[in-house]
């Protein structure tokens, strides 16, 4: 399933990124067969409702809601880069 982080920035700003499954079956490693799988995981997922759910709880959060599967570089407005590979592992170690 599609992971959910809780990304604070340097300077303060916070963020809730979704980072669609593929993305990270991908980093992960898995056969390209999984990756397939992901992909197709994320399709059922990645829906208008779910997206507008997500914004909701990024709202409750305080945080900007990103959507990965749009755009995987995520660029803070006080100019830092979101350091994706990082994130990644944040991500791994969580599990
Ligand atoms: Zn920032």
């Amino acid at each position: 399933m599609p992971i959910n982080i809780n990304h604070v920035c340097q300077c303060g700003r916070k963020y809730y990124l979704y980072m669609p499954f593929k993305m990270y079956a991908k980093e992960a490693g898995y056969s390209p067969k999984g990756i397939a799988v992901a992909e197709k995981i994320d399709k059922e997922d990645h829906t208008p409702e779910r997206m507008e759910i997500q914004k909701k709880i990024a709202e409750l959060y305080g945080a900007e809601f990103k959507d990965l599967s749009v755009n995987e570089i995520v660029q803070c407005e006080c100019g830092k880069v979101l350091d994706m590979l990082a994130v990644f592992a944040k991500a791994r170690d969580a599990k």
